[in-house]
């Protein structure tokens, strides 16, 4: 383990066991999935990603995955009773009992409308927080392009910023990297638009209620992820 490594989980482990409902919110390629998989290892609570779910959902041939494939493919936010439904379903899994890390939802209001009357109906749980990960345009449109993914360890690289050893080819199993069909410049182009005019306003949503914090995501991804642990802490005492 590095010694930043070890600092993040020292932080971790000063805090309540469970973090509660984390919500991770920004724009597409802020890290929202690589802090998640960091903030993972420090509270021990499940990472829940729509994104995740729903190509998980393409790659069967569920119905729904059906539905999503060609929304998803031009960009556009997949419609929210179904994503709804699909959340509500991985909420009742054990594994979420006590908290959890939801990775690019809610993404509209009516969503995070529907997250906040299920949260409220349910007792036990701590009140939820929305992080939301902030980084300029320019590096954005970078991280998405450079994208590329492991499809056996999930491990993400980048080309610009960590490239693999080996050039299209997993440090960890050696696996051939892809790349996301929607991580190309015009698709991001149709994200970017779906976030400023529908996920903008659920960042408000969750500013005005006092439960936010807001971290530069443009640092080393440890130091962005100890942020976030010392954000949560101080809206949790
Ligand atoms: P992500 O992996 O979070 O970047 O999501 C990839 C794509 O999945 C998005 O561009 C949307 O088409 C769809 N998606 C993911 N999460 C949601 C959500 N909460 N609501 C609607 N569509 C979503």
């Amino acid at each position: 383990m590095s010694s930043s490594d070890s600092n993040l989980r020292g932080q971790g482990a000063g805090q309540t066991t469970s973090p509660g409902p984390i919500l991770l919110l920004g724009a597409p390629g802020v890290g929202k999935g690589t802090q998640a998989k960091e903030l993972i290892k420090v509270w021990g609570v499940p990472q829940i990603s729509t994104g995740d779910l729903l190509r998980g959902n393409v790659a069967q041939g569920t119905e729904l995955g059906k539905t999503a494939k060609a929304i998803m493919s031009r960009g556009e936010l997949v419609p929210d009773t179904l994503v709804n439904e699909m959340v509500a379903v991985r909420l009742t899994q054990p594994d979420a009992a006590n908290g959890y890390i939801l990775d690019g939802f809610p993404r509209t209001l009516v969503q995070a409308n529907w997250l906040d009357g299920r949260l409220a109906a349910q007792s036990g749980l701590l009140p939820v927080v929305a992080v939301s990960i902030k980084v300029d345009y320019n590096q954005l449109l970078r991280r998405i392009t450079g994208r590329r993914n492991c499809p056996v360890c999930q491990t993400i690289y980048n080309l610009y910023g960590k490239p693999p050893a080996k050039e299209g080819y997993c440090d960890v199993d050696g696996a051939a990297l892809v790349q996301r069909a929607d991580d190309t410049e015009k698709v991001f182009e149709e994200r970017m638009r779906a976030y400023e005019a529908l996920t903008a306003p659920v960042v408000e949503h969750y500013r005005a209620a006092g439960r936010f914090a807001e971290v530069d995501g443009d640092r080393p991804i440890l130091e962005i992820a100890a942020g976030i642990v010392a954000a949560v802490a101080g809206l949790r005492k």
